[in-house]
C-alpha cells in the first residue's frame, strides 16, 4: 500500500476541498438549521465530475479508484456531513452497484447518467421491522408478464424524494427466504411509486430522508438488477462498499471537529494548555490517524481487487466511533467558548451519531466482522 496520493488522487481531492470551502461550508449551516436539501449542490457536483469518481470513463465516471473516492467524501463531509453522505450513497451503493450487476443496456441507460451526475441516485432496502435483518423484508415483486407488480412500503431512505433513481430490494419468492429477494431499478414518477414521510433527524438534517410506498407499482422487468433471486447478494456486496465512503465520511466529521478544538486551544489565552486538554487532543489525533489508515486501506483493497468485507467493515467501525468519540470531546473543550465555532461543532456532533447507524450499526459491524474472521 502506498501511502502517498498520486498526482489524479491529489488532483480530485483538491478539487473536493476547494469545492467545500467555497461552495459548501457558506450554507451549511442553514441548510442544517431548515432540513434542507440543496438539488444544486449535486448538480454542481456533477459539472465538476464528482458524481462518478471511481467509476470508468466508458460509463460516464472519471476513471479514478476508491482512494480519490474516499479522499472525495472525506473533503464534503468536512464541511457538510449531509452532501457527503448523499454523494456516498449515490456513488457507491448505487453507481457501483449498476457498474457491477447491471446489463449493459441498463448501464447505457441509467449507469451513464447517474456517474455524470445528471441523475441522482438512492438505495432502498430498509423496512419497519427490516433494518438488521434485513431477511425480514415484506415488500413483495410478483411477475405478471412482462412486469412486476411491488407492493410494500420502504423508511430510511438516504435521498428520497429528490433522486430519480432507486434501486430497491423486493422479495420475489417468500420460500427462499434471502434467496427469494431480487433488486429493481425503480425510476421517479413511475405509476403506483410514492414518497412518503420525510424524517426529521437529529443529524445530517439537509441530507433528505424518507419513505417510500409501492403501490401496486408496476416495474418492466428489463429493470430486474441481476438475476431473480440475486437480490440479498447484491444488497450486501453494495454495502461492503458504501461503508468506506461512511468511515471517509465519519473521517471527515472527525477531523473538522478536531481542527475546531485546535484552533479553540490555540487561540486561548494561557501561555500554555492545560495536561488534561494535550492529553485529549493527543487521543484525538492518535484515533482519527488510525481511522484513516483503515478507511483508506480498505479503499486501497476494494480498488486493488483484494477481499475487503471484513476492512471496510473494521473500517467504518472505527471510524464512526472515532466521530463520535471526537465531536464528543471538542464539544466538551469549547463548552467553554462563547463565540468560535461552537455551533458548526455541535453540527458535527449530532451528525457523527448517525455513522454509527447507518449502513449496518456497529454491533452488525462486530457481527460481520467476527464471522468473516472465523470463517477464514
Ligand atoms: C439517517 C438514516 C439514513 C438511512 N439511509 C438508508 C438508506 O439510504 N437505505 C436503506 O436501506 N437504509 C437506510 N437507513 C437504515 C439503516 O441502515 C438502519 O437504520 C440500520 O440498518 C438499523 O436498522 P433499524 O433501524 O431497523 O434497527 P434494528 O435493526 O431494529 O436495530 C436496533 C438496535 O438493535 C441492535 N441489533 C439488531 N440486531 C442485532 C444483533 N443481531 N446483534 C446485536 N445487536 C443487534 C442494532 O445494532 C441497534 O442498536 C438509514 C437510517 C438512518 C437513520
Amino acid at each position: 500500500m502506498n501511502f502517498h496520493f498520486t498526482e489524479q488522487q491529489r488532483s480530485v481531492i483538491h478539487l473536493a476541498r476547494e469545492f467545500a470551502e467555497h461552495e459548501l461550508a457558506p450554507g451549511a449551516a442553514q441548510r442544517d438549521e431548515h432540513e434542507r436539501f440543496d438539488r444544486g449542490l449535486f448538480a454542481r457536483l456533477g459539472e465538476l465530475g464528482l458524481t462518478g469518481v471511481p467509476l470508468p470513463r466508458s460509463h460516464g465516471g472519471r476513471g479514478l479508484d476508491f482512494v480519490a473516492y474516499a479522499g472525495v467524501i472525506e473533503e464534503l463531509s468536512k464541511v457538510c456531513a449531509s452532501t457527503g453522505v448523499m454523494l456516498s450513497v449515490h456513488t457507491s451503493l448505487v453507481g457501483w452497484t449498476l457498474f457491477q450487476y447491471g446489463t449493459e443496456e441498463q448501464k447505457r441507460k441509467f449507469l451513464l447518467p447517474v456517474a455524470e451526475g445528471s441523475m441522482l441516485g438512492a438505495y432502498s432496502l430498509t423496512e419497519s421491522g427490516s433494518g438488521s435483518d434485513a431477511g425480514a423484508m415484506r415488500t413483495s415483486a410478483v411477475k405478471q408478464g412482462s412486469s412486476y407488480i411491488l407492493n410494500g412500503t420502504k423508511i430510511f431512505v438516504t435521498n428520497a424524494g429528490e433522486a430519480d433513481l432507486y434501486i430497491v430490494f423486493a422479495v420475489t419468492d417468500f420460500q427462499q427466504r434471502t434467496r427469494g429477494c431480487s433488486a429493481f431499478i425503480i425510476e421517479k414518477g413511475t405509476p403506483g411509486f410514492h414518497v412518503g414521510k420525510k424524517e426529521k433527524k437529529l443529524g445530517i438534517r439537509s441530507s433528505s430522508t424518507r419513505e417510500l410506498i409501492f403501490e401496486d407499482c408496476r416495474v418492466p422487468a428489463f429493470h430486474l438488477l441481476g438475476q431473480e433471486g440475486e437480490g440479498f447478494k447484491i444488497a450486501l456486496a453494495a454495502l461492503d462498499g458504501g461503508r468506506i465512503g461512511i468511515a471517509a465520511q465519519a473521517l471527515g466529521i472527525a477531523q473538522a471537529a478536531f481542527d475546531a478544538a485546535i484552533t479553540w486551544t490555540k487561540s486561548r489565552k494561557q501561555a500554555a494548555p492545560e495536561i488534561a486538554m494535550e492529553s485529549i487532543l493527543a487521543e484525538m489525533a492518535a484515533h482519527i490517524e488510525a481511522a484513516r489508515l483503515l478507511a483508506y486501506q480498505a479503499a486501497w483493497r476494494k480498488s486493488a481487487g483484494l477481499p475487503y468485507r471484513t476492512f471496510s467493515s473494521i473500517a467504518k467501525l472505527f471510524a464512526s466511533d472515532t466521530a463520535m468519540r471526537v465531536t464528543s470531546d471538542a464539544v466538551q473543550l469549547l463548552a467553554q467558548d462563547p463565540v468560535t465555532n461552537t455551533s458548526a461543532v455541535e453540527r458535527y456532533f449530532r451528525d457523527a451519531k448517525v455513522t454509527q447507524i447507518y449502513e449496518g450499526t456497529n454491533e452488525i459491524q462486530r457481527l460481520v466482522i467476527s464471522r468473516m474472521l472465523l470463517a477464514d
